[in-house]
């Protein structure tokens, strides 16, 4: 394990390994039997574990390359990573995409100690299959890293990638960054050269997701998480910058003009993303550490929605407060998929105020579906809270909010073809009601119980006392 520079700033673990040595200390870190089937087994076992503990697999089919799955089973793992507390993970993540550091080139590291020329992606790597309907193995946790043709400036984002054949990936690419250099190419007359890295430091699948705008690049952010410089080098067969520390790099080129099928595959919204024609890429090289580690998630497995859902939530943090300082919180719900209802916690000063935040947050990203507006005393990390808060502080004809055909989710599946509907719940007490009509309840001294002392230890002695004594 290498150690960072001392200018590292953080508490965070320096690489994949320092990770997963983390959580290891912690009993977070499972170890399945060895030959667990890379088809529908080993994510079965993934996604049991979900909540619960990462988990690597020993020689999976026979492959020698281990896979490990969960780095992320709850959203404290995610502030864990970057060295930050739950409640500092917004502000540090939203501080580091306005801060970013660029990467460090250095001329060479452990990513590249093996090389293969000739290229066989499910001999040379444990590619496992995911969802029941999957067309087959996916890439899932895969960072693609393409350049801007014309400047060098990287991108780094993450796109379902299905191994096709020996050197061949279906990707699909929507239209954003990595496509917009797709395009650049094309007026070049090129194939986009790109790398897909797996085995990254979990910073790094963090910043992937951030919002940035085109030409931002993604790894300076997750140097800025991390306190120091992401080192990179040089692919061998292109000019894209990988992380030195990574375990695996697939260099290869998008090519142009060629479209061909893939999909179906299970998605965020707990759906299939269907088969199409799509973009494909084409293989040149496959490097790696001596003894690398294969990181994948299952589609649409607590892995993948929280992965996407934390650096949203920051954006619309950001966003919303730029209008609203009364906002304090917001959250991406488990059950809207972390995508698609957004809990938002703040202390209000007038009545009426959460209507202009839900529209607010409506405009912020097409994705949001549902907005629940909360009180202070309410913690948005609890369906069951916000429930509460909807029950007993929300009336429908006075608190809701409908807005009809607007822009929304392409994968939502009720849909037209991404035209739906927004719906706002004010679930906050009214300002100036009486003192103690929105109070909660609350029995004093609670939090401060100690059962160590308040309980006798050994309580099966006890029942027996009482039960001999009642006989009497
Ligand atoms: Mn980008």
């Amino acid at each position: 394990m290498r150690m960072q520079n001392s200018a590292k700033s953080t508490n965070a673990p320096a690489d994949l390994r320092a990770w997963l040595a983390y959580l290891a200390e912690r009993g977070k870190l499972a170890i399945a039997r060895e030959g667990i089937a890379l088809t529908d087994e080993l994510a079965a076992i993934a996604k049991r574990l979900e909540r619960d503990s990462a988990v690597l697999f020993p020689r999976p089919d026979g492959h020698e390359i281990p896979v490990i799955a969960n780095l992320f089973a709850g959203r404290d793992w995610v502030a864990d990573s970057i060295g930050v507390t739950e409640d500092q993970l917004l502000p540090r993540f939203l501080a580091a995409a306005s801060n970013p550091l660029p990467t460090r080139e250095v001329p060479d590291g452990p990513v590249q100690e093996v090389v293969h020329d000739d290229v066989d992606l499910l001999r040379q790597l444990p590619v496992p299959k995911h969802n029941e309907r999957d067309s087959g193995p996916y890439i899932t946790a895969g960072l693609l890293i393409a350049r801007n043709p014309r400047t060098g400036v990287q991108n780094v984002s993450i796109h379902r990638c299905q191994v096709s054949s020996r050197n061949r990936i279906g990707v699909l690419l929507l239209p954003r960054h990595t496509f917009s250099y797709y395009r650049l190419a094309e007026e070049l007359g090129q194939a986009l050269e790109i790398a897909i890295v797996i085995g990254a430091h979990p910073a790094l699948l963090l910043a992937s997701q951030a919002i940035a705008a085109l030409d931002e690049d993604e790894m300076a952010i997750a140097g800025a998480l991390l306190g120091s410089p992401v080192d990179v080098v040089k692919c061998r067969t292109n000019s894209v910058r990988v992380p030195a520390h990574a375990e695996i790099v697939i260099e290869g080129r998008i090519l142009q003009g060629v479209r061909e099928p893939e999909g179906p595959f299970g998605e965020f919204p707990q759906y299939y993303g269907p088969r199409a024609n799509r973009e494909v890429i084409e293989v040149d090289a496959i490097t790696h550490r001596a003894a690398p580690i294969f990181h994948t998630i299952v589609g649409g497995g607590f892995e993948h929605l929280i992965l996407g859902g934390v650096p949203r939530e920051a954006t619309l943090l950001q966003h919303l407060r730029r209008s609203f300082p009364s906002v304090l919180d917001v959250r991406l719900t488990r059950g809207g998929t972390c995508r698609y209802h957004l809990a938002i916690k703040m202390d209000k000063t007038n009545d009426g105020e959460p209507k202009n935040v839900m529209m607010c947050a409506f405009g912020a990203h097409y994705d949001i579906k549902q907005v629940v507006v909360v009180d202070k005393d309410v913690d948005i990390s609890s369906s069951e809270e916000i429930e509460w808060a909807v029950a007993t502080r929300f009336q429908a004809d006075r608190d809701l909010m409908v807005v009809a055909g607007a822009l929304g989710s392409k994968l939502d599946p009720t849909t037209d073809d991404g035209i739906g509907a927004k719906m706002g719940l004010d679930a906050t007490a009214p300002v100036r009601a009486s003192e103690l009509a929105f109070k909660r309840i609350r029995v004093k001294g609670e939090e401060d119980v100690d059962l160590t002392t308040a309980l006798q230890a050994d309580p099966g002695a006890a029942v027996a006392r009482l039960l001999a004594e009642a006989r009497m």
